[in-house]
């Protein structure tokens, strides 16, 4: 099957990309260009991340950079190495490389040594205040704030609390080390920002070695430093956190000319998803409260959610393709993601029949006992994926909803006295059904036209409506999952109400009692299934050929847009 469809490369420029040309015209940083996806590894990656690898990994692709793997691991409270490993599969299966793994606890004593040098400077303080005595006299934009009565305190007595604060003797939150900056200044992040806390937790990598770790701001800007980063792309909300980043680092470079050698940053906008949340800490809740199936929950905006759901890491890129880059704050329409993946999976999906809510078919002039062979086309978008052949017989499944006893006029499907075409076989006439006491239709019954085969000169004949079937006695049963949206709202993240109590509790509907092709039981070339007439389907990691589960991807069309 076709399993690399490529998206098309846009013809322009985003305008991070375009910054990236000028600056390696201009002959930049030597002509080098370097970049990083920082994730901290307190979470699976989602589809928001998706859209910040696809930036960071493509400009370097792009442009004939590297893009390096870096894990802002600087808070052992959260982090674990499941985290890091389910990072690094994600990334690599949305189909990119980096150059090297770098981790910011690799800078610890890099960064340490750093923050002595400005306690010896006098640019930075030990502060023994509690973080609410701070929080109260950072001020507000136009408001000066209050400067600690710790601030002006003797250097040597900073470098010993310093020295304390990562000695385990200290319980956390007792002290913080603060930069000496400007509590005046109308950038709040410049308010003597703290820049380093206790914590006395085990870290994943460091173990029990350091018990002061650095802030964010105290430790990516110089990580990118260290590494040697050109362009630190970043989202908007990082936008007043530069001019930060940009101080360390020229405090950093003690009097080296860096002018041109010196990472820069540059934000684009979030990816906000309509009918989801994209906080890790509420992603970790769902899981955590087993309110769903796991980080990989086919309803999860999380990489590993889509892949279960059964997208392609290429419908993905193509979703982050259509939506862009700009510096502006959206939300973005789910329904947006659904029709990339239509697209994407309606040019790679092998088409297979299956019946989700079956009623018996009897065709009582085909011979009992009789099968025939059926030539099905795999791939109507792409010839080269060729055939598989399917069996007919005289008993069949097909769904309940294509039969109507009384049915309005543009009801082409299964009706008493009517013709309708079985998808690949032949033109039968609907005869009748039978039914139980309570009026369920137990069985219904059809004639065939042997003439009418399909492929066969007689076959022309015009019938408005074609179903799909599966045989009785070729078929397989299967349990069916169908998804919808995750959440009820169209953005939980806005709305005022606990987002437990906004979950959809109709996002999940197990069907027990299908029944598929024998074709479609895992030995297919590929993942991507299009059940005939209903929608995209992947197994199920749970799926075994003895119990087939499937996931629907997503249906044919926007079912959501009539609503
Ligand atoms: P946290 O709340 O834990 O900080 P985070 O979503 O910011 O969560 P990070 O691991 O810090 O997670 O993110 C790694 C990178 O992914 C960052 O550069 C961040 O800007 C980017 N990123 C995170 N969320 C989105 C999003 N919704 N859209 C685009 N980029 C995102
Ligand atoms: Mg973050």
């Amino acid at each position: 099957m076709t399993e690399n469809v490529a998206p098309k490369e846009k013809a322009y420029l985003n305008f991070i990309e375009q910054i990236v040309a000028r600056d390696l015209a201009d002959g930049k940083n030597d002509g080098r260009l370097q970049t990083r996806f920082p994730p901290e590894p307190n979470g699976y990656l989602h589809i928001g991340h998706a859209k910040a690898i696809c930036m960071d990994f493509g400009v370097a692709q792009k442009f004939g950079g590297v893009c390096n793997l870096r894990f802002d691991d600087t808070n052992p409270q959260k982090e674990d190495t499941e985290y890091v490993d389910s990072i690094k599969e994600d990334i690599e299966w949305l189909g990119f490389k980096w150059g090297n793994i770098y981790y910011a606890s690799d800078y610890f004593q890099q960064l340490w040594d750093f923050a002595v040098r400005l306690i010896k400077e006098g640019k930075a303080y030990v502060d023994e205040q509690t973080s609410e005595e701070i929080a109260q006299q950072k001020g507000t934009p136009t408001q000066a704030g209050t400067e600690s009565p710790f601030r002006n305190r003797p250097i040597e007595e900073s470098l010993a609390l310093f020295e304390k604060m990562n000695s385990g003797e200290l319980p956390e939150g007792s002290m913080v080390l603060r930069a000496k900056i400007d509590m005046a200044n109308p950038n709040m992040h410049f308010r003597d920002p703290i820049i380093y806390r206790i914590i006395n937790k085990e870290h994943h990598r460091t173990g029990t070695k350091w018990k002061a770790y650095p802030m964010y701001d105290f430790a990516h800007g110089q990580s990118d430093y260290f590494e040697g980063v050109t362009h630190s792309i970043c989202t908007l909300e990082f936008v007043p956190h530069r001019p930060l980043y940009d101080y360390f680092i020229d405090e950093l470079k003690e009097g080296n000319d860096l002018e041109d050698h010196r990472p820069r940053q540059y934000e684009f906008n979030r990816l906000n998803l309509t009918y989801t949340v994209m906080s890790k800490r509420k992603l970790l809740a769902l899981v955590k409260e087993g309110l769903v199936d796991g980080w990989d929950d086919p309803r999860m905006p999380t990489v590993c959610g889509l892949r279960r759901r059964g997208y392609s890491p290429e419908a993905v890129r193509k979703f982050v393709d259509m939506i862009g880059y700009t510096k502006f704050d959206a939300l973005n329409d789910y329904a947006m993601l659904e029709a990339a993946a239509r697209e994407d999976l309606n040019a790679r999906s092998l088409r297979v029949s299956a019946v989700l809510n079956p009623v018996k078919l009897i065709v009582t002039n085909y011979p009992e006992g009789q099968t025939e062979e059926m030539e099905a086309v795999n791939n109507p978008e792409n010839e080269a994926d060729g055939t598989h052949t399917i069996t007919f017989s005289r008993e069949l499944w097909i769904e309940r909803e294509d039969f109507m006893e009384d049915a309005p006029k543009k009801f082409f499907r299964m009706v008493p006295g009517k013709e309708v075409r079985l998808k690949n076989a032949y033109i039968v006439k609907c005869t009748g059904c039978k039914k139980a006491a309570d009026g369920t239709i137990e069985e219904i019954y059809c004639e065939y036209d042997p003439e009418s085969r399909s492929g066969l000169e007689g076959a022309n004949r015009k019938v408005k409506g074609t179903l799909h079937w599966v045989s009785a006695a070729h078929c397989l049963p299967a349990e069916v999952r169908l998804y919808d949206r995750l959440f009820n709202v169209e953005n939980p993240s806005a709305d005022e109400r606990d987002f437990r109590e906004l979950l959809n509790p109709d996002s999940l509907t197990v069907l027990p009692n299908c029944y598929v092709e024998k074709y479609a039981a895992e030995q297919t070339a590929t993942r991507y299934l299009q059940f005939q007439r209903i929608g995209y389907f992947t197994y199920d990691k749970h799926s075994t050929p003895e119990k087939l589960i499937f996931n629907r991807t997503v249906g044919l069309k926007d079912s959501w847009a009539k609503k």
